[in-house]
């Protein structure tokens, strides 16, 4: 995962910073043991050269003290000393000095007069003899007789077995005689037996101790050097009468500690300590880390999740006020989230007649009762004022510690959902309605055909019994009848006719059987329902008033089908007007035929049926036409949707209107028959499957 900039930069210097501190941290603890450590060096070194000085006086001082205890041998009588007493003095002296070899007693030109070796060692120069260290000897008397007093020679290597042999140092000796030079006194040191004897036995244990020479040879060494990382050594000079040694000291607890002392191992301690201690916040910022880098994914990984919702979110602390809200959520309510955050009750989203009963469901909540699992309908207002209908399902929101902050609700718009149920229960409701005009269908289909027959039978039985009458009465002529009995039997035979023709028509307009369409004047039309509507009017006390001008063209049209609608319209007209009191309200029931909007192709009649009735509600005008839709306790709620077909099929259109003052005024148009129509009557007009009433008076005469 990629982090963001201010973030990498962040880690970049906070490493930095680390890394820095281990630098310190270590240069200082570096330079510590460095410090330290040279410390002891020099510590060590001060101490070996100290040694080096001290073995040097030490040797110095054991010279000296020897030299005075060869006083007692130089101090014998020189003349002639008797060799006896000479040499049991040379033996005491031997034993008591194991660091000479020999002792000489030679005179003035350095001839041995007598000799004393050491008994414990086997003679040194028993094998070359004593000749070889003549240089020495004559070198060491010439500083003894020029100083008075002991001179040294340097040191010379004799040789005892075969590869073997010792380093010996002549010391002589003045012997004088009131101030007369009477001979010499030759001490050999053995210089391996002089650092022996001579040195304190800690010394040697610790270091080695040795002589050298000025280009570094070694002529003796006492102790041993033990093997270490580094050697320390120091060379003094032991400066004698005619010679210079050169005394050099090796330690070989050389190799310092690296942590040599209680201060700088404290301090290393704790800087050990402090790194520890930096490793293991190292170790926690990079497990931090980790954790950062997982958490920033958590992150993103909810902000997508969040923005990718289409469930709006929505969170709310105790006091009810918004802490958050998701991308969804506020393109369902139309507001930014500025303006929604920190927003307490009312919420800008509350319509404001609901702000008492949200209130009051907000008080219950943050009382601690929780609500509904299965969610709560509720109602929005968006930014724009628009309402809709939201689900909303609520969650306590609990924190890290367990406490609880708030509220978070998931908040679904069902308004769509709301919306396609209606209009599935309206469907359904019209799925109902059709199978229920089906069923009527079928059965006004049966009904005609059944009644069909009984009201062929009527009709010719009028006619026959107008003939009947005619006859028994004497007359031939029916027209010779009493005119009120003549004219009650033919209505009786028109009205059975029309029965029959509407029954047709009907049965027609079921089976969906192509109409017959013919050109009718409109003034006809009007006339043929006008006996049916008057006979309803007088019942009702309703006036009816007809207003159609004498120069109208024909329409083409089913003409008992557009009779039925208008007999319909009138019909409802007048039984709206029922009800108005008579002192109030003329009932006035007006039927107007005039010409509609026309075009080039076709024009247009429009018939329009008024009322001054109750009018019809907003509500009611809604399901007008729905089959099944009445007000009426007797009524079946079909007429004006039969209607509604019956005009649309001619081409025409059904509507309404409020009429005024008061009242409803409906309407419908038919086509103008075009001239052609008008002369081609006969072959569109169908042969009556209904025998006419001529036909009937003929089979019954
Ligand atoms: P029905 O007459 O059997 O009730 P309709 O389909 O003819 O069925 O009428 C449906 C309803 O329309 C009536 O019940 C009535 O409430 C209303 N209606 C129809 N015509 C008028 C009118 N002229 N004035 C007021 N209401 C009317």
């Amino acid at each position: 995962m990629r982090l963001p900039r201010g973030l990498s930069r962040a880690l970049t210097r906070r490493w930095g910073l680390w890394g820095l501190l281990v630098l310190l941290v270590l240069s200082m603890l570096g330079t510590l043991v460095w410090l330290a450590s040279r410390y002891e060096i020099s510590q060590v070194q001060e101490q070996l050269d100290r040694d080096g000085v001290d073995a040097v006086n030490d040797i110095r001082a054991g010279l000296q003290r020897n030299v005075q205890a060869l006083q007692t041998l130089v101090s014998l009588p020189t003349q002639d000393p008797s060799p006896a007493a000479w040499s049991r003095e040379a033996a005491e002296l031997l034993r008591g000095h194991r660091e000479w070899v020999r002792i000489e007693r030679r005179d003035t030109d350095l001839k041995v007069l007598q000799a004393a070796d050491s008994t414990f060692r086997a003679p040194v120069f028993s094998r070359y003899g004593r000749d070889i260290s003549q240089p020495e000897v004559l070198a060491a008397c010439s500083v003894a007789r020029r100083q008075v007093g002991p001179g040294y020679s340097r040191s010379n290597y004799v040789s005892v077995q075969d590869g073997l042999g010792l380093e010996v140092m002549e010391l002589c000796l003045p012997q004088l005689v009131n101030s007369r030079l009477t001979g010499y006194l030759v001490i050999s040191y053995s210089l391996s037996d002089t650092l022996f004897r001579m040195l304190p036995s800690t010394l040697v244990r610790r270091q080695q101790v040795s002589f050298t020479e000025a280009d570094g040879t070694r002529l003796a060494m006492q102790g041993s050097l033990r093997q270490g990382s580094r050697i320390f050594s120091t060379q003094q000079l032991l400066d004698l009468p005619g010679h210079t040694l050169v005394v050099r000291v090796d330690s070989w607890h050389a190799a310092p500690d690296l942590i040599p002392n209680v201060l700088p191992a404290l301090v290393t301690g704790m800087a050990i300590a402090l790194v520890t201690v930096l490793m293991m916040l190292g170790r926690d910022m990079r497990r931090r880390q980790r954790v950062e880098s997982d958490l920033a994914d958590a992150l993103a990984f909810r902000k997508a999740m969040e923005d990718s919702l289409v469930t709006g979110l929505r969170a709310r602390d105790l006091n009810g006020r918004i802490t958050y809200v998701n991308p969804a959520f506020c393109e369902m309510v139309g507001f930014e989230p500025h303006e929604l955050l920190g927003h307490g009750i009312p919420a800008p989203y509350w319509p404001p007649e609901m702000f008492a009963e949200y209130g009051q469901r907000q008080a219950l909540r943050l009382a601690g009762n929780a609500p509904p699992r299965e969610g709560v309908e509720s109602v929005f207002i968006r930014k724009s004022g628009e309402r809709f209908q939201v689900l909303i399902f609520e969650a306590p929101l609990i924190n890290a510690q367990g406490k609880q902050t708030g509220w978070m609700s998931a908040v679904l718009d069902i308004s769509a959902q709301r919306r396609v149920e209606e209009l599935s229960r309206a469907s359904l409701d019209r799925l109902q309605a059709t199978a229920r005009l089906a069923m009527v269908g079928e059965m006004a289909s049966l009904l005609s055909h059944e009644l069909n027959q009984p009201l062929a039978a009527i009709a010719s039985y009028a006619t026959g019994s107008l003939n009947l009458l005619a006859s028994t009465q004497g007359h031939h002529d029916p027209a010779h009848l009493t005119p009120s009995l003549q004219e009650a039997m033919q209505r009786i035979a028109q009205q059975a006719q029309r029965a029959g023709q509407v029954i047709k028509s009907v049965h027609n307009f079921v089976r969906r059987r192509e109409q017959a369409h013919e050109p009718v004047k409109p003034r006809e039309l009007l006339d043929s329902v006008m006996p049916l509507v008057h006979l309803q009017a007088r019942k009702l006390a309703v006036q009816v008033r007809i207003d159609c001008a004498a120069g109208l063209p024909p329409v083409l049209c089913d003409r008992t089908m557009v009779e039925q609608v208008l007999l319909n319209l009138a019909r409802n007209a007048m039984q709206a007007m029922a009800d108005i009191p008579l002192a109030q309200q003329t009932r006035l029931l007006s039927l107007r035929v005039l010409p509609a909007a026309s075009n080039a192709h076709q024009q247009w009649l429009l018939f329009e049926v008024a009322d001054v009735g109750p009018g019809i509600s907003a509500e009611a005008s809604q399901q007008l036409f729905t089959p099944f839709f009445t007000t009426k306790a007797e009524g079946m709620g079909l007429g004006l949707s039969l209607c509604r077909t019956v005009v649309e099929q001619h081409g025409g259109y059904l509507g309404h209107r409020a009429n005024t003052p008061q009242g409803t005024v409906f309407s419908f148009t038919l086509a103008v028959a075009t001239d052609a129509q008008r002369h081609d009557t006969q072959a569109t007009l169908p042969s009556p499957d209904l025998p006419s009433s001529d036909k009937t008076a003929a089979t019954l005469a």
